[in-house]
C-alpha cells in the first residue's frame, strides 16, 4: 500500500519515533507486538464481539435525502455519532485496551483534552477492570466540566496539568513523564493517529473499521463499493484516517481533510496546520505542527475542542504533500452553520468536530450523479450549551 506506512514508522518523510532513551524499551514492545497481536484469532474474535455488541457496530451509512437536495449531490452519512459514548474514539480505545491486556499490562494513561478521548479511555477500563489515570490540562478541566464528571464517574483518576498553558499539549507531557516512571506496568493509550511509531498505525488499523463497513455498505446502497469523495474533519487525525483508510490506493476516491480554520487562517486564532504548519516534531513523531521561527510549538485555537490541536498525524502530513487529499478549512462560523442546517434538515444534532466536514459540502463541486460519504464523528451533545449560547437559544 502506497500511503501506508513503511517498515521504519514513516509516511514519505514524515512519521517516525522520535522518542527519549527511556521511553525505548516501551515502544520497541508495542512496534514488535502490535501486529502479530491484531492477527491473533482470539485477540480479533474479542474485538469483533466488542466492536458489535459494546460499542454498536456497524454504525448506520445513512442516505440523508433533504442535505443531498440542497447541494444537488448524493450525500450519505457515516454514522459514527451513534457509537457508544458518542463519538468514533471508542473504536480505537476498545482496540488498545485489548492491546495492554494481552501485553500484561495493569495500569492505563492517556491524556485528553477535550475529554472525549479520557472518557472512552475510562470507559474501557471499567469494562475490563483496570486502573486509569488521565491527564488533563487545568484549563481543559474547566472548560469541559461535563467530561470530567463522566470520567469520575467511570472510576478514572483525572490529574490535572499544571504546566504551560495548562491544556492538551502540557497533558500529554505529564502523560509521558509517567509512562516513562512506570514502564513495566503501564500502557499508554493514545487518542488519534499521532505519537511515535507504532502508534499512528496501530490507531489507523482500529479506526479502519469504518471505511471497511463503508465498502459493504455503499455495495448494498449503490452497487458500487466506493463514493466519489469521503469528507473528514481533521485535529490529529483519527476519524479521516479510518474513513479513508481502505480508499487510500484507490485514486478513484477523492479524499477530503478538513480542518479548523477558527477565527480565520490569518487571524492567529486558527487550527488549520496544513495551510499554517511546518515540518517538525511532536509528541514522538516527524509531521507538519504550527510553531514559531524558533521552533516553539504554537497554542492552536478552534471552537471544537476536538480540533484544536497543533499538528496533525504523519500519515496525514503525506497525504497532503503528495496532494492524495484535498484539504479545506472551515471557520467557527460556518461550523456552527452546519451544525444548524444539519439539525434542520436531518433531525441530527452534529459533533462541533463533524460540522466542519459537513460545512465543506459546498465547498467541493460534487455532481448529481456523484455520491460523497461524510464521516460523521460525533455527536452533538457535548456542545449543547456553546449551541443554546451561539443560536440564542437560551430562555426561549
Ligand atoms: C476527538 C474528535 C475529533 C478529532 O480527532 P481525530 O483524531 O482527528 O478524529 C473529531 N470528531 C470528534 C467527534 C471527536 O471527538
Amino acid at each position: 500500500m502506497k500511503y501506508a506506512v513503511d517498515e521504519n514508522g514513516f509516511y514519505g518523510k514524515f512519521g517516525g519515533a522520535y522518542i527519549p532513551e527511556m521511553l525505548y524499551p516501551n515502544v520497541e514492545e508495542l512496534r514488535q507486538n502490535y501486529l502479530k497481536i491484531m492477527q491473533e484469532p482470539d485477540f480479533q474474535a474479542e474485538l469483533q464481539m466488542l466492536l458489535k455488541d459494546y460499542v454498536g457496530r456497524p454504525t448506520p451509512l445513512y442516505f440523508a435525502k433533504r442535505l443531498s437536495e440542497k447541494y444537488n449531490t448524493n450525500i450519505y452519512l457515516k454514522r459514527e455519532d451513534l457509537n457508544h459514548t458518542g463519538a468514533h474514539k471508542i473504536n480505537n480505545t476498545v482496540g488498545q485496551v485489548l492491546m495492554a491486556k494481552r501485553l500484561g499490562k495493569k495500569r492505563i494513561i492517556a491524556e485528553t483534552g477535550a475529554g472525549q478521548h479520557g472518557v472512552a479511555t475510562a470507559t474501557v477500563c471499567a469494562l475490563m477492570d483496570l486502573e486509569c489515570i488521565v491527564y488533563m490540562g487545568e484549563v481543559d478541566i474547566e472548560r469541559q466540566a461535563p467530561n470530567v464528571a463522566r470520567m469520575k464517574m467511570l472510576g478514572a483518576t483525572v490529574v490535572p496539568a499544571t504546566s504551560g498553558s495548562k491544556t492538551l499539549k502540557d497533558a500529554t507531557n505529564e502523560a509521558i513523564r509517567d509512562w516513562i516512571n512506570n514502564p513495566e506496568d503501564t500502557y499508554y493509550i493514545i487518542g488519534s493517529v499521532v505519537g511515535p511509531h507504532p502508534y499512528p498505525d496501530m490507531v489507523a488499523r482500529f479506526q479502519s473499521v469504518i471505511s471497511e463497513e463503508m465498502m459493504a455498505q455503499l455495495s448494498e446502497k449503490t452497487g458500487r463499493d466506493y463514493p466519489d469523495y469521503v469528507v473528514a474533519c481533521v485535529g490529529g487525525g483519527s476519524n479521516a484516517a479510518g474513513a479513508f483508510y481502505h480508499y487510500l490506493d484507490r485514486p478513484e476516491v477523492k479524499l477530503v481533510a478538513v480542518e479548523a480554520a477558527g477565527l480565520g487562517i490569518d487571524s492567529g486564532e486558527s487550527a488549520a496546520t496544513s495551510v499554517l504548519g511546518k515540518e517538525g516534531i511532536i509528541h514522538g513523531s516527524r509531521t507538519l505542527l504550527m510553531q514559531t521561527e524558533d521552533g516553539q510549538v504554537t497554542e492552536p485555537y478552534s471552537i471544537s475542542a476536538g480540533l484544536d490541536y497543533p499538528g496533525v498525524g504523519p500519515m496525514h502530513a503525506h497525504l497532503f504533500e503528495s496532494k492524495r487529499a484535498i484539504f479545506k478549512n472551515i471557520t467557527d462560523e460556518e461550523a456552527l452553520q452546519a451544525v444548524l442546517e444539519l439539525t434542520r434538515l436531518e433531525g441530527i444534532i452534529p459533533a462541533l468536530e463533524s460540522a466542519h466536514a459537513l460545512a465543506a459540502l459546498g465547498r467541493i463541486g460534487a455532481g448529481p450523479d456523484e455520491v460523497v460519504v461524510v464521516n460523521l464523528s460525533g455527536r452533538g451533545d457535548k456542545d449543547l450549551a456553546t449551541y443554546l449560547d451561539r443560536f440564542q437559544l437560551n430562555g426561549k
